[in-house]
């Protein structure tokens, strides 16, 4: 009998009452299992949907011929972009079966031939400047009329794969000139797992979570911001997946276990099953924990803790209500400029905060200015020509954060002013991404308080006093320069995120190197250390919003440290409160101190279980 999708995928709407149960596998497809980084806890059960299927989407598109030279760099680009893509993918076969590697390794090695000097890439440049097309119209042109000779000469299946594996790399490189969104998601079924060779944060950020119950790609790491959405929305995730693609059928069965960080193929009766009690064990879990939403944040030696929560998207505020939370310890406010076409107006801008600030009812909420840069693409930004092209630059060294802001400041001070409009409705703190140096501190100043007078002017509706005005501490320089940054800040926020990649030299998203990117490191306990001492040399509030704040067997030890102010995705408040009440002040100095006396992260990883064990929580 011939194998057929359990499936038939875009066959349900939302209110069908999701899909049909999974079936376990089929017999003729052997369940596979595969490994990768555990990026957000929980479990998923679902049919497959594959982003890489629909082609992107691309108008016939004509260029004067003065624009020849230009598009030439833009598909030089791209190339280069695809080949690095497919270069990366090349270097992790190493760890699949050897069986699996000889699969996967001739297709790649035929991708990375095509964007060498090949047929396909001078009939791009050819079409570019006799036809005076654009480059993606180009490439989709060739691909496709490449595609059609070979199936036309001959109509054997080795011809008909060449001809798939054309269109393939075409839709690759269209896909790298676009940088258009990786994929509309809208054809997923409801409770689908999304599976993708790799998501960008903007990508990410278009996921409904009613929707999609899991998702799965071949690349990123743990703390890359991708990782972080997906915790924001609390959706089972396995990032960092190699091979995961390949074979891959969409509308079979995914099993995604995001605690022990695996991905189940078409699994069979007994994973399956398992699978199922996961699932229901988390929703108990989820369960007891929201029954400690009002309870009160503190030690049991009566130490009050703040929680506040990250927000990323609006989609998240009602997450942020139910999990208890005291306030926006971090709003990134990149999100609001990712996948539109033009950047945000004040007007717009003033919108959004103040609808965040007004559901806070009271509570405050902290605004970080635009953290542009790193693995955060905004084509706004580009199409706007304030941002250079990332393809050839180091990204998380270069023009990041403040160092844009100061350079733009028609930008900053467009966000500026519509936070400070919004400030009108409730609490709010500005929080400047990325500073490594006073200087930059004394340069946003003036312009925060260049633009709160502009405003005055115009009539605006503010408060009396400015909103505090505070800097993010992520980079070792800042760290080490605390005390001296404390006295032009008003507050500070530690990214353990950012201290953890840029002290260790470990890029927060990558997989090669995930093993290496540890916040407990003893060189980044010591940086935080240093930035509570730096802020209390001049009283300053200090909190800390990394994913490390949201970790509770590492929350005696930041509360050790003197930490009293975390701000965590929503869905880890409630289990931080549970920390915090099962500890005393008292039990996790101590822990602390022995815990900064160990050579490496392992002892103190066993130093922190060990207390884990010993105490109530
Ligand atoms: C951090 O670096 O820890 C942080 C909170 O900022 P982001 O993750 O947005 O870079
Ligand atoms: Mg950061």
């Amino acid at each position: 009998m011939p194998w057929r999708p359990w499936w038939k995928p875009g066959s349900m709407s939302r209110t069908d009452g999701g899909p049909p149960p999974p079936q376990p596998g089929c017999g003729l497809l052997p369940e596979r299992r595969l490994f990768g980084i555990a990026a957000c806890a929980g479990v998923a059960i679902g049919p497959v949907f594959r982003t890489t299927e629909a082609p992107p989407q691309v108008t016939r598109h004509k260029i004067h011929a003065s624009d020849i030279q230009a598009e030439g760099a833009r598909l030089d680009a791209a190339v280069l972009r695809s080949r690095k893509q497919l270069m990366k993918l090349r270097s992790r076969l190493a760890v699949l079966p050897e069986e699996s590697q000889g699969e996967i390794a001739p297709l790649l090695d035929a991708y990375i031939q095509m964007l060498g000097p090949s047929r396909l890439l001078r009939g791009v440049r050819t079409r570019i400047e006799e036809r005076l097309v654009s480059a993606e119209t180009a490439v989709m042109e060739e691909a496709n009329a490449i595609a059609a000779t070979l199936t036309a000469a001959s109509d054997d299946t080795h011809a008909a794969r060449q001809a798939d594996e054309v269109r393939e790399i075409g839709r690759r490189l269209v896909r790298n000139l676009t940088r258009a969104p990786f994929r509309s998601f809208a054809g997923a079924v409801q409770g689908a797992v999304l599976i993708a060779e790799s998501l960008r944060p903007s990508d990410a950020a278009l996921i409904d979570p009613a929707r999609i119950a899991g998702v799965a790609t071949e690349e990123g790491g743990t703390d890359g911001h991708t990782a972080i959405l997906l915790r924001a929305l609390g959706i089972p995730s396995v990032l960092g997946v190699p091979g995961l693609l390949s074979g891959l059928h969409a509308g079979v069965t995914a099993v995604v276990d995001g605690v022990v960080g695996t991905v189940i193929l078409n699994p069979d009766n007994a994973s399956l099953s398992g699978a199922r009690r996961a699932v229901a064990s988390f929703a108990r879990d989820r369960q007891r924990l929201s029954r400690l939403r009002r309870l009160a944040s503190v030690t049991l030696d009566g130490e009050a803790v703040s929680l506040q929560a990250n927000l990323e998207l609006p989609i998240e505020l009602p997450m942020v209500a139910q999990s208890g939370a005291n306030g926006i310890g971090l709003l990134r406010s990149e999100f609001l400029f990712m996948n539109r076409d033009t950047v945000p107006t004040e007007d717009e801008q003033a919108r959004s905060y103040r609808n965040v600030v007004e559901t806070m009812s009271g509570d405050t909420v902290t605004i970080r200015v635009l953290d542009w840069g790193g693995e955060k693409e905004i084509e706004a930004l580009v199409t706007a020509g304030m941002v250079p092209e990332l393809i050839d630059s180091n990204p998380a060294l270069g023009l990041r954060g403040i160092r844009l802001l100061l350079r733009q400041p028609d930008l900053f001070e467009t966000q500026l002013a519509a936070i400070l409009r919004a400030a009108h409705a409730g609490p709010v703190r500005v929080l400047l991404p990325m500073v490594t140096n006073v200087a930059e501190i004394r340069a946003a100043k003036a312009i925060y308080r260049r633009v709160a007078d502009r405003l005055r002017e115009r009539g605006a509706a503010l408060p009396a006093t400015l909103p505090p005005l505070g800097i993010m501490v992520e980079t070792p320089g800042a760290a080490l320069c605390a005390d001296v940054l404390a006295a032009e800040a008003e507050f500070f926020a530690i990214g353990t995120n950012d201290l953890c990649m840029y002290a260790l030299a470990v890029d927060r998203g990558a997989m090669e190197v995930a093993e290496l990117y540890d916040p407990l490191h003893p060189g980044v306990l010591r940086l935080i250390r240093m930035t509570i001492t730096g802020a209390a040399s001049h009283r300053i509030p200090v909190s800390v919003c990394g994913e490390m704040a949201a970790n509770p067997d590492m929350t005696p030890l930041l509360l050790g440290l003197g930490l009293r102010s975390f701000s965590t995705n929503a869905s880890a408040v409630p289990r931080v409160k549970q920390a915090v009440r099962g500890t005393t002040i008292g039990d996790c100095e101590r822990l602390t101190s022995h815990v900064m006396q160990q050579s490496d992260s392992e002892q103190i990883r066993d130093a922190l279980k060990t207390f884990g064990h010993s105490s109530a929580y």
